[in-house]
């Protein structure tokens, strides 16, 4: 069989641009495809963020016009080979030269052009792939040009290729005003109904993805089920219910290379599941560093997130006074929400010495709270997969979690009977239920050698993306098998 080719669309790629666990997929899993032999090829816009080291490395391949409706804009291609796999970067600096990555007023103007872009350089290239790998509202489109615009074209180029397309949060969507959908996409308004792109009166690149895209994937197996009920559909369980038999969830991985608490160059000190005298070590410096008081039999819990609803943060409003009478310390890490940055701050007001409330955004600092606590709060509303509770095990730190989505499918209850399980969770949101799992967690921790098995369980955890990866290849290879039969 010939080699699997795959055309892997992201709107963040880490290193080189990241606001979420979007980027930290789109950078570690094309790397795992590559391993199992997988010719895959990353496309991103050429943001003006991207650190000058990086732009400086960049090729510059050829340029092309892309067509929006009436408008025909530049579209630069930049190429940079990184960590073994080829990345390409679509250069319109009318449209990724800007302040921030995202809400800047013309988001489906700019991603109207990214979706097009992907397709239309592929020639130009000289890049034909089997598969074409989309991620998120900002490549939404793309299936639906694919059929109405590319497929047949002269010369048969993308006759016969396929669309995966994987869905990393439903909640955010890309919707914007109908005309989008002439004006800019130029396409046909019989694509404008329920079963098509229209939502609400209005256009919604999700959607789009959702019902023109050949499979569809997320990122846990639970958040695949869960989205199929009200509750968690945000208004696309329709969609969702009627594709059910294309829709399948293959959980993330992390990269163990760079999350490594052995060889981290961000921790104080270096440590394994065999010794664990480096994480003590991260914990006095971490409580010295936050100005906590350093006593290594207090238990520390953090909590390192964006400070949005999601993420449980009401729960934790409402019990926080009778967490700290359990007698922890607590460390915040995250921004978002104003109501919530000020709750965490006036918390710090009132426990000094017990709460550090640090609200910003600090990739260094993460991964010190990482490996220097005892456990990680993460009672989420929903959770499509959650990564902050993977890297908190690879790290030592034992995680407590609300039984939803990916925390569902990554943490296993700890059961003090046969003392199995990596971390303590809860099910209903209920913020009483959330301080009982905080509970159990701080009785065993009391017993410092159960505590230590549990926490040498949670770094020993295979996370890596090695299994995963094998199920997108798998995956790339059923749709071909199913679709070019
Ligand atoms: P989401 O994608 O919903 O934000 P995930 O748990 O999947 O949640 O991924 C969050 C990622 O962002 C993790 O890598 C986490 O460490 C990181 N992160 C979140 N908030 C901060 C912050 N304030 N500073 C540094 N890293 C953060």
């Amino acid at each position: 069989m010939s080699q699997l080719r795959v055309w892997f669309a992201s709107s963040e790629v880490a290193p080189f641009a990241k606001t979420g666990g979007l980027a930290d997929v789109a950078g570690s899993l094309p790397k795992a495809l590559k391993k199992l032999n997988v010719d895959i090829r990353v496309v991103m816009p050429k943001y003006s963020q991207i650190d000058p080291s990086w732009v400086s490395k960049m090729e510059f391949v050829g340029s092309c016009q892309v067509e929006l409706s009436w408008r025909k804009q530049y579209c630069g291609i930049y190429k940079l080979d990184y960590d073994g796999v080829t990345y390409y970067f679509i250069d319109n600096e009318f449209y990724f030269f800007r302040e921030w990555y995202y809400g800047l007023g013309d988001d489906g103007e700019r991603f109207s052009f990214f979706c097009k872009a992907v397709l239309e350089v592929l020639p130009l290239i000289g890049f034909q792939p089997d598969i074409i790998h989309l991620n998120d509202w900002q490549t939404g489109m793309v299936s639906l040009l694919l059929d109405a615009h590319y497929r047949h074209r002269e010369g048969g180029f993308y006759k016969r290729i396929h669309t995966l397309f994987t869905i990393h949060n439903l909640k955010y969507q890309g919707v914007f005003p109908k005309s989008v959908l002439s004006d800019l996409l130029g396409l046909d308004w019989k694509y404008f109904h329920l079963n098509g792109v229209e939502y609400y009166d209005q256009v919604n690149f999700l959607k789009a993805a959702l019902s023109y895209s050949a499979m569809i994937s997320t990122v846990s197996r639970t958040y695949a089920e869960e989205i199929k009920y009200d509750f968690f559909g945000e208004n696309l369980q329709d969609i969702l219910r009627r594709r059910s038999a294309d829709l399948i969830g293959i959980v993330n991985g992390i990269d163990y290379e760079h999350n490594d608490p052995k060889t981290d160059p961000r921790l104080y000190a270096h440590f394994d599941a065999q010794d664990l005298t480096g994480k003590y070590e991260n914990k006095r410096r971490l409580q010295q560093e936050l100005g906590l008081m350093v006593k290594e039999d207090v238990p520390v819990v953090s909590f390192i997130s964006r400070l949005v609803d999601q993420k449980g943060l009401d729960l934790i409003e409402y019990m926080l006074h009778e967490m700290m009478d359990l007698g922890i310390q607590f460390v915040v890490l995250g921004s978002g929400e104003w109501r919530y940055e000020e709750m965490f701050r006036q918390a710090q007001a009132r426990y000094p010495g017990r709460v550090s409330a640090n609200i910003k955004y600090d990739g260094v600092l993460a991964q010190r709270i990482y490996a220097g606590s005892d456990m990680f709060l993460m009672p989420s509303l929903y959770e499509p997969c959650g990564l902050s509770q993977i890297f908190s095990m690879r790290y030592g730190t034992v995680p407590i979690v609300r039984e939803t989505g990916g925390l569902k499918d990554t943490v296993i209850p700890y059961n003090v009977s046969t003392k199995e399980g990596t971390g303590f969770s809860f099910a209903n949101y209920n913020a009483h239920e959330m301080k009982d799992a905080l509970a159990r967690a701080i009785e065993v921790y009391k017993n410092k050698e159960e505590w230590e098995s549990l926490v040498r369980r949670c770094m020993k955890q295979d996370f890596t993306w090695e299994s995963s990866a094998r199920e997108y290849k798998d995956l790339y290879n059923d749709m071909l098998k199913r679709f070019n039969a």
